[in-house]
């Protein structure tokens, strides 16, 4: 990878080099991977950083007073640095390294959500959340007596009904929890001004990143949110690790999620008291070497720069647009326009499992089903959709090749009705 001005188009095919999982064929044809909303692909010098920091550098981090004990930990921690810069967080110790989105999302309905929610209060969420964002919501509403209320979505999930959303807000609401950009619909949420009349309305307000931070700048100061949960794995780094960031103040106040080591401070057999934030809410043997990684991961996405890459993905979006126009049996899902490169669609009456399956003969890696989003699924009247998904590395000729598996899917099925 050479840095690049930021005007300048990606050069895909030098990307596409970097990434050694997508030279390779399935069932004898190449592999077309579209599906990046559920997982994305990783860069050799991500593979790279995770084997060096294993054949080097690997001991516990914050324990020992040997150089490799050192050494793991000024890795770790410039990783939090790299990482939290990365969403524009002011300071690194406002950001917890945890699994993923899921596990930030139960970190923060456990911990703040324990300690600040009661019978009576309200959690407003939306009807486009992904279950990582409903269910930790209905075990904190089934522990504490609070009531969930649910924004609706305009027509076939074209985005917020903003109307709805401030009806819903009130002086019961303690937080508002949404989706940054959705991952089904590709519908892009206006979190700043969410964020904004939450404050207004005395809430707090958590945003899920999971399908913003891979795609598009992310900087947490200029939406104003109080959590922000994003997934590694889907923004090029390594399975097992992501991040929530806090705003600093409300980190230090909340009370511990998990207890054990690396967040104590002091322990009596009765009782103890917590170490600084955010290894507070670290208990236990971190993922090292998927922060370390995912460092890597933020280096090369911003090297190839994050408006490039959301400019690219959008030319990729509005082509397949127009191509699945050219289809009268195929139904798109989400905005037309203001969105993110994720495609949900219907084909005719072919069922999406089907079209997956058929999809995946000719090389073509959609996903098919209800994608976390079994309510939005229901606001759509279908019980799943198929799902195209674009990254940096993916390609107009990858587009066609859906296309072309489109055409290939009537063929098996005698038509796709419709
Ligand atoms: N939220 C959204 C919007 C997502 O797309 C996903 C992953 N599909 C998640 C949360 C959960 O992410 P993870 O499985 O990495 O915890």
């Amino acid at each position: 990878m050479t840095t690049v001005s930021t005007r300048e188009p990606i050069d895909v095919e030098e990307i596409r080099a970097d990434f050694p999982i997508l030279d390779q064929e399935v069932h004898g044809q190449p592999l077309v991977y579209l599906d990046n909303a559920a997982s994305s692909q990783r860069p050799e010098r991500v593979i790279e950083a995770l084997s060096r920091y294993y054949r080097r550098d690997h001991a516990n981090v914050h324990r020992g007073a040997h150089a490799l004990s050192v050494r793991a930990t000024d890795a770790y921690e410039a990783a939090r640095t790299t990482v939290a810069e990365h969403i524009g967080a002011d300071d690194a110790s406002e950001l917890v390294f945890v699994r993923g989105t899921t596990e930030a999302i139960n970190l923060v309905a456990g911990a703040w959500g324990g300690a600040s929610v009661g019978e009576g209060d309200e959690i407003l969420l939306t009807k486009m959340e992904h279950h990582s964002n409903l269910v930790p919501w209905q075990l904190l509403a089934e522990r504490t007596g609070a009531r969930l209320r649910f924004v609706d979505v305009q027509p076939e999930g074209a985005g917020l009904v903003m109307e709805d959303y401030e009806r819903l807000l009130s002086e019961r609401t303690r937080l508002v929890a949404v989706t940054h950009v959705s991952n089904t619909m590709g519908a892009v949420n206006p979190v700043a001004e969410i964020a904004d009349r939450a404050h207004d309305a005395g809430a707090l307000c958590l945003v899920d990143g999971a399908q913003a931070v891979p795609h598009m700048p992310v900087d947490v100061e200029e939406i104003g949110c109080d959590f922000y949960a994003f997934s590694g794995h889907k923004m090029c780094g390594p399975t097992g690790i992501g991040g929530l960031w806090v705003r600093g103040d409300l980190l230090e106040q909340m009370p511990p999620w998990q207890g054990g080591g690396e967040m104590i401070n002091r322990v009596e057999l009765e009782s103890s008291t917590w170490a600084e934030v955010p290894q507070k809410f670290e208990a236990g043997t971190p993922n090292i070497g998927g922060a370390v990684a995912l460092a890597e991961a933020v280096r090369y996405l911003e090297e190839v720069g994050m408006d490039r890459i959301r400019r690219h993905e959008d030319e990729l979006t509005s082509y397949a647009m127009e191509r699945l126009d050219e289809f009268p049996e195929v139904t798109v899902y989400g905005p037309r326009e203001e969105r993110a490169a994720v495609l949900s669609f219907a084909y005719g009456d072919i069922h999406p499992h089907d079209l997956a399956t058929i999809l995946d003969r000719t090389g073509v890696a959609i996903r098919a089903g209800h994608h976390c989003n079994q309510p939005l699924m229901d606001e759509l009247g279908v019980t799943a959709t198929a799902r195209a998904s674009f990254a940096l590395y993916n390609t107009r000729d990858e587009v066609d090749a859906l296309i072309e598996g489109l055409d290939f899917a009537a063929d098996v099925f005698g038509g796709a009705g419709g």
